[in-house]
């Protein structure tokens, strides 16, 4: 296990929304999308947070860098505590912590050359005269693989893939420590989501960001992760280094998402865990443990009892309860299929 301190650190995260509620009589309900959330990030380390639409993943992004609150918990990033910041301090540490969101052209002004908003943050933070700031967004294209000559156009002169490159030079620009990247290929063509990705680690290693790497493909957050956390309905169910988390999956659900990804060659065997139905709704999570509606291997205390996510191994955190201390092995998955 590492010693250095975290870079982040997000301890007992909630966010609950309350909905409904606006007919005479009718209770509000409350979504449990985010229920008790903790992991920490290193500097210059990518954490894949990974999970089926739904599960929470994109409001835990949101909640690190302050686009939205927790209901209970807390997020340190460096030193600084960031719950109930003042809007003024919020923007200081803008500089520091960036996102790189899902759809690239929605992210941009459509009205605004682009080498323009790449200097954007600079001009917020006051870094800086004109000529230099243009400059630096020149400079910044370059970095990004673009031509400082696209300076002058428009996000809808630009493919999804240079768009994409816009938005993470424009994220970069300050050089921050920490970086939410949510899904941030899966809007592009397959043909260009390795370059997008390759791109985003490149960048890691010259400006030694840190990310939170939010995607519900496994293929790139094996790619691109130091470590990985798997949440299912508003929890982290397991987390690991990423070569542990792929080669010596523990949850039934990790399990499950990993069997899922279609393997190129085809005389490879593998055990198939099929995952049946669709998540539970998380107004209504089921008692116990969340996973036990659709796990194959749940027991009867499985619908009463929530397992607590333990550590089995350095680094290795797993919540089930058939998988008990260090050095514990896979559950044995009886009902699957080949
Ligand atoms: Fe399945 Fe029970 Fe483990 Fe939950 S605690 S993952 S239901 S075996």
């Amino acid at each position: 296990m590492s010693t250095v301190s975290p870079l982040l650190a997000v301890d007992s995260l909630v966010r609950h929304f309350r909905i409904g509620g606006g007919k005479l009589f009718a209770r509000p309900a409350v979504v449990r999308a985010v229920d008790g959330v903790s992991f920490t990030v290193g500097p210059s380390e990518t954490l894949g947070l990974v999970g089926e639409s739904g599960c929470g993943k994109t409001t835990v992004g949101r909640l690190v860098l302050g686009l939205d609150q927790p209901t209970h918990g807390c997020v340190t990033l460096g030193a600084q505590p960031l719950n109930d910041l003042a809007p003024a301090a919020w923007r200081a540490l803008r500089r520091d912590a960036q996102m790189v969101f899902q759809d690239p052209l929605g992210a941009l002004d459509p009205r605004m050359p682009v080498g323009r908003q790449i200097a954007e943050p600079l001009e917020i933070h006051g870094i800086t005269g004109g000529g230099e700031r243009a400059e630096r967004a020149r400079e910044m294209l370059a970095a990004v693989g673009l031509s400082p000559d696209l300076a002058a156009r428009y996000p809808h002169e630009l493919s999804g893939g240079q768009q994409q490159r816009v938005v993470i030079a424009r994220a970069l620009i300050l050089k921050p420590r920490f970086v939410v990247c949510d899904e941030p290929v899966s809007a592009l063509d397959v043909s260009v989501q390795a370059q997008v990705v390759n791109l985003l680690a490149r960048m890691q290693r010259e400006f030694q960001v840190a990310y939170l790497f939010i995607s519900h493909d496994l293929k790139i957050v094996r790619h691109i992760s130091h470590r990985v956390a798997v949440m299912y309905l508003g929890q982290i169910v397991e987390s690991a280094p990423r070569e542990e988390l792929f080669e010596r999956p523990l949850h039934p659900y990790t399990q499950a998402l990993i069997a899922a990804v279609p393997v190129p060659d085809p005389t490879v065997k593998r055990k198939r865990l099929v995952l049946h139905g669709e998540p539970p709704s998380p107004v209504h999570p089921p008692p116990g443990c969340r996973f036990h509606t659709r796990c194959p291997l749940a027991e009867v205390r499985c619908r009463s009892e929530a397992p607590v996510l333990r550590t089995v191994a350095s680094g290795h955190q797993v919540s089930c309860h058939l998988v008990t201390g260090p050095g514990a092995s896979e559950p044995e998955i009886t009902r699957c299929s080949s």
